[in-house]
């Protein structure tokens, strides 16, 4: 198969063709999936896009056209998919959905560790050989109360690492999971309770009609006065207005963040000598109790090589006629 990679970054691509080795015809290029760059897909049957690509409607309709079949993801959120709409024009869409939660949960935690702890402005103070504590004090997570929102994949390793800490968990999710439940003393609580009753709440559900903006004024104002909020979902389920106040007002004790709610087209560039246009995300990034990560949870070297792996698998499952697992059905609404 005659395959273009869009937004592909240097260090996957050596992942990407030891996976494919030599099977399918791979081009890469740097720039993202959208409606000026899909001209690019012309001759090939398939592309592969991350998740800050745009596929939404208008995009997929010009891939159509140009003969594009099969499209697949090398993230596990969808969000950035039409997938209602490539169902409908017949455009396959498959995308990577266990290459490593490990990875995530783990950086969650380092999030929630670094915040905290205060740990990159204990390394900014010491780096000036100050070494007093008056502002690097921090709470003790055992004992504490952690809410889990969304308890899938990435959800219950966070459940399990926060137990081993000494926290009780609570959570909140659409569907229980009871193993959890009856293993870890999880307990489900309504969104806004679990808001009330915990210390630090880490998002982990997908982005979708539902989840947008779940996390705005009401939910802030009914958490407690110092909770710790950790993003490594998707930035659109928070709104972004909406923790900044929260976080002047000091009611909001700290965010620490993977993602951001306008980040396509921003993350995973160098903008150091343009400087950044949004001033929202200066904003953000210059509030003392904020800690932002450029997207990197999913980059550890095994997250990397399963997606290669992943990606690799959904093509060859449509070249060669099979079912393939990780296809995405019509039956999911995505924004
Ligand atoms: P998953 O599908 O296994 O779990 C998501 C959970 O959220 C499910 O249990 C689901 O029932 C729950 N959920 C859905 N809608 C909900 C709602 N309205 N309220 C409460 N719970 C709801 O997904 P996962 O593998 O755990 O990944 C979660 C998300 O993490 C992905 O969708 C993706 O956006 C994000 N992610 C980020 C990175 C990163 O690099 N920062 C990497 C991978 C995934």
């Amino acid at each position: 198969m005659k395959v273009l990679v869009y937004s592909a970054k240097d260090f996957e691509i050596e992942n990407l063709e030891k996976s494919n080795g030599g099977k399918h015809k791979m081009k890469f290029v740097p720039e993202a999936l959208n409606a000026t760059t899909a001209v690019m897909a012309a001759g090939y049957d398939a592309i592969s896009i991350f998740s800050n690509d745009d596929a939404s409607l208008v995009v997929l309709e010009i891939l159509q056209e140009l003969g594009v079949k099969y499209m697949t993801l090398r993230s596990t959120g969808y969000n950035n998919v039409s997938v209602k709409s490539a169902k409908r024009i017949g455009l396959k869409v498959g995308y990577a959905p266990e290459y490593s939660p490990h990875a995530i949960a783990e950086h969650a935690v380092g999030l929630l560790l670094a915040l905290n702890r205060k740990l990159i402005k204990a390394h900014a103070q010491v780096q000036h050989y100050n070494f007093l504590l008056d502002e690097l004090v921090g709470f003790d997570l055992n004992g504490k109360t952690v809410g889990i929102v969304g308890t899938g994949r990435i959800g219950s390793i966070l459940v399990r690492i926060f137990h081993a800490f000494g926290c009780k968990v609570v959570a909140n999710d659409v569907k229980r999971n009871s193993y959890l439940e009856h293993h870890y003393d999880l307990e489900y609580l309504p969104l806004e309770e679990l808001c009330r009753k915990s210390d630090v709440i880490s998002i982990n559900t997908p982005l979708n009609y539902e989840t947008h903006h779940m996390f705005h004024e009401p939910l802030f104002m009914a958490m407690k006065q110092g909770t710790l909020l950790i993003n490594t979902a998707r930035g659109g389920i928070v709104k972004t207005e909406d923790v900044i106040s929260a976080l002047k007002s000091g009611h909001l004790g700290g965010y620490a963040t993977d993602v951001y709610e306008h980040e396509r087209g921003v993350f995973f560039t160098d903008n150091s000598s343009t400087g950044l246009n949004d001033g929202l995300l200066k904003e953000l990034i210059e509030l003392p109790n904020v800690l932002l990560t450029p997207h990197q949870a999913f980059a550890t070297k095994e997250a990397l090589e399963r997606i290669a792996e992943t990606t690799i698998y959904n093509l060859d499952c449509w070249e060669e006629g099979k079912v393939c697992k990780n296809e995405l059905g019509f039956e999911t609404v995505t924004l």
